[in-house]
């Protein structure tokens, strides 16, 4: 894979006190063999490595990275411009009037699946969707957007096998009537390009007015499917892509090729079957999955911009050699409140979304830090001689309940179990982040 590849680029630059200009050729030969291997495009590869180089030996080396730290920092950070820079790009929801999403792609790609995740995702945020049946020639299609529909708690509005602009139009009519701000044009899919899919949707968009074309595309087709958004983008003008299944996905090509190729962005990610399974698409965070690091590269930086860097750097490698007890755990507190709170902190970690932020809640912080306090040094070094009569004490002492105590060793013991797990696993983030 892409990660262990790089990986093994990496590994490589171990130990040099310097980068010389051979040093970066050779690793940029690996990083573009890697990307080819991942189905990255060939030029898009080739850019890519031009650009790290350029950079690479361009800047000078920083005091407080390593070079190979250094030359996965610029790596990390040129596949995230490579996939769209820092946040994710928005669709273009209006405030006012009907917007109107159209779904189209390849036959099982998701486009059904995701216009019902989309219309739960907005009816969460207060939106009043409409999904629209305009996969006319499988009666099941039609059942499926119902069921789907049902799930999501989002009307949907069919004609049978009406044609699919007669639809689509009177589907606004509805809309309009019944108060829908988010339309969702369903449409059918063929299991390779034809003129005819092509010409249905051109019509479906010669007659309503569509705000953001959907391609919906599966990243399992690696280089596949950014041939796939670029013919759509010719034949029918797309405004983005919902990259789905990226759960199953671990080599990344269509990620990194299809903004490079197709000049378009990714709105979307699909990670799961079930219709919570969407995520706005964070170009930093698939860097991060690619590099195979979690987002620990940013984790540094928001750390160097609070501590001095050795203070970071001693706080991090302490975390990641699984030695953190609750002293360095209330040391931290202080540093996630200016990280910008647990959730923020923990979102970034590989593994961390499995830890409840709310336990770690910025208001629960004052709690945690006085339940700690109450603490003897010794209690502190060694939670596990925690028993029920000192918790009792402990509780007491915090003015917290023992339910309270209880709850901080569980979640310190979980964020353990976890840094353990990821010291376990050969290919996991631990072991790549202590051999740079
Ligand atoms: P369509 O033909 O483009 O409408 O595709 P569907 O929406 O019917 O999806 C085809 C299959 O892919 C279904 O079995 C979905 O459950 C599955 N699927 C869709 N999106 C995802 C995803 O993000 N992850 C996973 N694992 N499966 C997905
Ligand atoms: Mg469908």
């Amino acid at each position: 894979s892409l990660t262990e590849r790089l990986s093994g680029v990496f590994k490589k630059l171990r130990g040099k006190g310097r980068l010389s200009e051979a040093d970066i050729k050779a690793a940029m030969r690996e990083v573009r063999m890697a990307l080819l291997e991942a189905d990255v495009n060939y030029k898009v590869a080739k850019d890519f490595c031009n650009q790290v180089s350029e950079r690479a030996m361009g800047q000078e080396v920083m005091e407080s990275l390593t070079p190979a730290q250094q030359v996965v920092k610029i790596v990390n950070e040129e596949l995230t411009r490579l996939m769209g820079g820092d946040e994710p790009t928005q669709l273009h929801i209006k405030n006012k009037g009907q917007t109107v999403l159209m779904m189209c792609g390849l036959q099982g790609n998701g486009k059904t699946t995701h216009a019902a995740k989309l219309g739960k995702y907005y009816r969460k945020l207060g939106r009043r969707p409409l999904l629209v049946a305009c996969d006319i020639y499988r009666p099941a299609a039609i059942d499926q957007l119902r069921i789907v529909g049902e799930q999501a708690e989002v009307p949907v509005f069919e004609m049978g096998t009406e044609r699919p602009e007669l639809i689509a139009q009177k589907a606004m009519a509805y809309a309009k009537d019944h108060g829908n701000d988010i339309v969702i044009i369903d449409t059918a899919g063929r299991l390779q390009i034809d003129e005819a899919l092509m010409d249905e949707l051109v019509r479906i968009k010669q007659t309503v007015e569509v705000d953001d074309t959907l391609l919906v595309v599966d990243a399992m087709a690696g280089q596949e499917a950014v041939n796939v958004a670029k013919t759509f983008n010719e034949k029918i003008g797309i405004d983005g892509v919902i990259l789905t299944k990226t759960d199953g996905d671990t080599r990344g090509g269509a990620a990194l090729s299809v903004l490079a190729v197709t000049g378009k962005p990714i709105y979307f990610q699909g990670i799961g079957e079930k219709l919570d399974d969407l995520e706005p698409f964070y170009p930093s965070r698939m860097a991060g999955r690619i590099l195979g690091m979690g987002d620990v590269l940013s984790l540094i930086e928001k750390a160097q911009a609070v501590q001095d860097d050795k203070e970071a750097e001693e706080a991090a490698k302490r975390m990641m050699a699984n030695k953190f007890d609750l002293n360095d755990m209330l040391a931290q507190f202080a540093q996630i409140k200016k990280m910008g709170g647990a959730s923020a902190l923990l979102s970034m970690l590989p593994g961390g979304n499995q830890i409840d932020p709310d336990a770690l809640d910025e208001k629960a912080l004052p709690h945690i830090e006085a339940i700690i306090y109450s603490m003897t040094p010794e209690e502190r070094a060694k939670p596990s001689i925690i028993n029920p009569k000192r918790k009792r004490r402990i509780a007491a002492g915090s003015g917290q309940t023992v339910e309270a105590v209880n709850k901080l060793l569980r979640q310190y013991e979980m964020m353990q179990k976890l840094m353990k797990q990821a010291k376990r696993n050969p290919k996991g983030f631990m072991r790549r982040f202590s051999g740079l």
